[in-house]
């Protein structure tokens, strides 16, 4: 896990990276999925998979394809009962979400064809699907593991309710299960899973993240050898070769379910942290037509490439 967190290249990082499945699955929250780009059509794709929560979609087309795209952090939804918890005003709340969203990376993943995705609606505010829900969650630190008490200035913004802890968390433990029963579903039909976790970060630096201050490429491309072989990094760096692109700088690893992680080598897994100004401008959360079309080719094209 630890995507949308900066860590340092990947030599010296401790060995695990995702947190997916550890907890016991239970029922989910409610609410719809974040702000979609006008000026870029984006296709909504049908929910295939039954009683999936409304806040996350689930686009299984594991019998065509072995890839699976994901958009953990391009939701801003979260649910009203839960908002009780937050110390802050709706207003700062708000602009906490235009800091740290990954905006417009779920309209970006639904727009992909022939590819499953699973797209997450929840805000990261609410709950975060990347995180490691124990203690072993280096962003603890800061106020930001699974349920952030702070913000992306390392003040306080929330005092998590014990009503709140519960359902959120059985949200996390859905979210992971499905992610994971997806894998699986991949794996029996072509025998390998492909991941392309989608991310993107602002090019400019926040004061909560821990390992800033290196360089911030346009694209930066997390993975981890044990789940990226050489011609899966190689198809990557060539589908987005109109960027400039770094490996495990500033951001590292990519999303693997925790029962695949380091065991299962039929199990792919590349993050993409696209810098923001590639394809949006940050001061007015709008959409850059150009540079988000492009990066829809690129995609598009990793997934052709690679499915
Ligand atoms: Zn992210």
């Amino acid at each position: 896990m630890l995507r949308c967190r900066s860590i340092p290249p990947l030599r010296g990082m401790p060995g695990r990276r995702l947190a997916i499945g550890t907890l016991p699955g239970m029922s989910a929250a409610a609410g719809r999925l974040g702000p979609r780009v006008t000026t870029t059509p984006a296709r909504r794709h049908r929910i295939t998979v039954p009683h999936s929560p409304e806040h996350f979609q689930v686009v299984d087309r594991s019998a065509s394809t072995p890839v699976i795209l994901h958009a953990p952090h391009g939701g801003r939804a979260i649910p009203p009962e839960h908002l009780g918890s937050f110390v802050v005003s709706a207003a700062e709340l708000e602009a906490e979400k235009d800091a740290m969203t990954d905006h417009f990376t779920d309209t970006l993943v639904g727009s992909i064809t022939g590819a499953s995705a699973v797209i997450n609606g929840l805000s990261r505010f609410a709950i975060d699907v990347e995180r490691f829900p124990d203690e072993s969650e280096e962003m603890n630190a800061v106020g930001m593991g699974v349920l952030y008490t702070h913000g992306s200035r390392r003040q306080e913004i929330r005092r998590v309710a014990e009503a709140d802890r519960a359902p959120l968390l059985a949200y996390f433990a859905q979210y992971s299960r499905r992610f994971t029963e997806l894998v699986d579903a991949t794996l029996a039909v072509h025998g390998r899973a492909v991941i392309i976790d989608v991310h993107s970060y602002p090019e400019q630096q926040l004061p909560y993240e821990l390992h800033g201050g290196g360089p911030r490429a346009p694209l930066c491309v997390g993975s981890e050898p044990f789940h990226a072989a050489e011609p899966f990094l190689l198809a990557v760096a060539e589908s987005f070769a109109q960027l400039q692109a770094r490996a495990n700088t500033t951001f590292a690893g990519s999303y693997v379910p925790l029962k695949h992680y380091q065991t299962d080598d039929r199990v792919s897994s590349v993050m993409l942290e696209i810098r923001r100004d590639v394809y949006m401008d940050e001061a007015t959360i709008a959409v850059r037509p150009n540079g988000f079309l492009r990066l829809q080719q690129s995609l598009q094209r990793l997934v052709d490439r690679v499915r």
